[in-house]
């Protein structure tokens, strides 16, 4: 069962009339749309992404080493001061000594230029971890206080017993400088040991924020590159699924930049333009078949006129002296009538079957009949079937090509004269369909019937029961796509040795009064 055309409405029909063919939409307005949009790849967006990535790692990295380094910097610094401290506190040990009981100056002198020693050694770690005006503060107070201590020793050195006058006054001295050397030195490194336990805290914490930010970093990532690789794949499915469907609708931007998926949008437009030149193509190789068919009805019902028009210009040519002229003018008459009775046939016929471009008109459901019943005609009194028409009283219009739907009808007639090979009856009716706004054409035959395994494939393009080389098993499957360009669909029902119902559904066209 084909199906119904509330899942099935197709877009409008396009016209040469109204608006450009849908094939020339397809390739040129669509690809011109999709093209002229700024290019933006996918790849380079997994790029950006994995670039963003990169760099915050890397800065991550690049703060974690600086920060060990200073770790380390300050680890050293603390050791140095450490030595240095000492070394300042035992020169100062060694210089209360002296004041005492005389001794140790010299110790106290060897205990400074170690101190000294260090200051130089470490000079440039100092200077980077407290900055170069401390280290500058500490030396100078060490020089100084050498400096102090070295007078001290010229001056016993000369006057070892005196207590000269100058002697307390380098004492004070010595002890100014000796406190505020241990002084600036311990307070250095109590503001270090702060500042290291604090990178230590830090350096403890920058992995866990790291990983705090890189998760939801990596998840934002993934989930956005996911998003640009499968929303186009689903569009594309979609498209793939109503092109199956026999809906052409080109493929249309959707979204700001040019990508990978724009080259697979213009390739499926291209590929939809194709499939509709295809079927154009199939639905006037087909018409031609039908042509075919009727030309051995045509050529019989040809016969009877031109036969007619023999048998009255030969009596005219032999009787004409005997004739009244009344009679020789009804003769003429009629031969006219048999001649426009040929000439209307063959009208029909090539009517049919000129190749057209697509024309949409409002065509009246009951015309459409009647003419394709007129087409055959013949067929149908060859075939021993007599037609009853049921024609609803509204007039009902729809919009379409009048071409394509006679060559629709007329299928499904042919169809039923071949179904009733021993003659039968064949009903068509016409009315509102039992869908809202579809007008309904059904043609029933009492023909052999389709057994229910095949009635789901009748519409099956090449699916045929007839010999080889009379039927081709297009013609319902392109009846089918006829009317469902045309917003409409086409059902099926039958019993064996019982009939055939074909329903045609055509959305009724609205004209304004
Ligand atoms: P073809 O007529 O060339 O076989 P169609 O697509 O028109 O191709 O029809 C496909 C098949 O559907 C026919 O071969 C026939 O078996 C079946 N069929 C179509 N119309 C009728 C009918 N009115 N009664 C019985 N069978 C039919």
């Amino acid at each position: 069962m084909a199906p119904s055309p509330e899942t099935n409405a197709s877009p409008p029909p396009t016209t040469t009339d109204e608006r450009p063919p849908l094939f020339h939409v397809i390739e040129t307005d669509a690809g011109r749309a999709l093209r002229e949009r700024p290019s933006l790849s996918i790849r380079t967006r997994m790029s950006l992404g994995f670039l963003l990535l990169f760099v915050l790692s890397l800065g991550i990295t690049v703060a974690s080493l600086v920060m060990l380094r200073r770790i380390h910097d300050k680890l050293q610094f603390l050791e140095a001061a450490a030595s240095y401290t000492f070394e300042i506190q035992q020169a100062r040990r060694y210089e209360k000594n002296y004041f005492l009981y005389g001794t140790n100056l010299g110790d106290a002198i060897e205990h400074v230029q170690t101190a000294e020693h260090l200051l130089a050694r470490h000079r440039r770690n100092i200077a980077t971890v407290v900055g170069a005006t401390h280290a500058d503060t500490m030396a100078t107070h060490l020089v100084k206080y050498e400096e102090l201590l070295g007078r001290l020793e010229a001056l016993s050195q000369r006057q070892p017993k005196a207590a000269l006058p100058s002697r307390p006054a380098i004492e004070a001295e010595l002890r100014v400088h000796g406190s505020e050397m241990v002084s600036v030195a311990e307070d250095l490194m109590a503001r270090e040991r702060r500042s290291l336990n604090t990178m230590l805290v830090m350096s403890q914490r920058v992995p866990i924020v790291f990983l705090a930010v890189l998760l939801p970093l990596i998840s934002y990532i993934v989930n956005f590159l996911t998003r640009q690789i499968l929303r186009p794949l689903n569009r594309m499915m979609e498209v793939a699924r109503r092109v199956a469907e026999g809906d052409f609708t080109p493929i249309t931007p959707k979204r700001r930049y040019r990508d990978e998926f724009t080259e697979l949008g213009l390739t499926m437009n291209h590929m939809m333009g194709q499939i509709i030149k295809r079927q154009e193509l199939l639905v006037q190789a087909h018409k031609l078949q039908a042509v075919g068919t009727l030309t051995a009805g045509i050529a019989h019902e040809l016969n009877n006129p031109i036969n007619n028009i023999m048998l009255t210009a030969s009596m005219l040519l032999e009787d004409r002296q005997t004739l009244t002229e009344d009679e020789q003018l009804d003769m003429a008459t009629d031969l006219v009538d048999q001649a426009e009775r040929t000439q209307r046939i063959v009208r029909n016929l090539l009517d049919f079957a000129r190749e057209s471009e697509l024309h949409t008109g409002l065509p009246d459901v009951q015309d459409l009949v009647e003419g394709t019943l007129r087409l055959a005609a013949n067929q149908l009194r060859l075939g021993g079937i007599r037609v009853e028409r049921r024609f609803g009283e509204n007039l009902l219009k729809v919009r379409g090509d009048h071409q394509q739907l006679n060559q629709v009808l007329l299928n499904l007639v042919l169809n039923a004269v071949d179904a009733m090979p021993q003659g039968g009856t064949l009903t068509v009716a016409t009315g509102p369909a039992d869908e809202p706004d579809f007008v309904a054409i059904e043609l029933s035959d009492t023909g052999k019937g389709i057994p229910d395994h095949l009635l789901t494939r009748v519409f099956d393009p090449f699916f045929t029961t007839k010999p080889t080389g009379k039927g081709t098993g297009l013609g319902l499957s392109v009846s089918l796509g006829i009317v469902q360009k045309h917003g409409g669909d086409i059902r099926v029902t039958s019993k064996v040795d019982r009939g055939t119902t074909f329903t045609v559904l055509l959305p009724v066209a609205r004209v304004p009064a």
